[in-house]
């Protein structure tokens, strides 16, 4: 009984941990959400409550990323979402089947 009690805080103590830290590293966050399938492209907020099948993810360096994936997103008729530091919960960050602009890169370096 105090071993499974032991086992039980220590698992709470690691998903507080994982919550309060700031947002590194992908978020598929198992075994709190399932894994994706293989071969889909999924995007989840620091929650890691809201899997999201997008249509690709743009690791945005320069201007000029920004501009070709706008184009293209414009030619295909997709969604844009833009993630920052992926550190919201909630689930209204990013559009199902967008194009991802991910920001981290390029605010670190700008
Ligand atoms: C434990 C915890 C504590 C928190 N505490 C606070 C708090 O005290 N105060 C508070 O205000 N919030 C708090 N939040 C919420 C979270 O930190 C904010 O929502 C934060 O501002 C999200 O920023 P982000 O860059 O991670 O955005 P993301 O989660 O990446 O995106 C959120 C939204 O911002 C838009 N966005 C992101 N980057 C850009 C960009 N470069 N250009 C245009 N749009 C962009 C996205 O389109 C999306 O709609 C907390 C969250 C957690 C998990």
């Amino acid at each position: 009984m105090k071993v499974a009690l032991a086992v039980a805080l220590v698992l709470m103590a690691r998903q507080a941990w994982y919550y309060a830290a700031g947002p590194s590293g992908e978020k598929d966050c198992a075994p709190a959400a399932p894994r994706p399938p293989s071969g889909t492209t999924v995007i989840n907020d620091v929650s890691c409550l809201n899997p999201t099948s997008v249509s690709g993810i743009v690791e945005v360096q320069s201007e000029e990323d920004v501009r070709r994936a706008l184009e293209s997103a414009r030619a295909h008729g997709v969604k844009v979402s833009i993630a920052g530091a992926r550190h919201s919960q909630g689930g209204h960050a990013f559009a199902n089947g967008s194009i991802v602009l991910d920001m981290r890169r390029s605010i670190a370096s700008w």
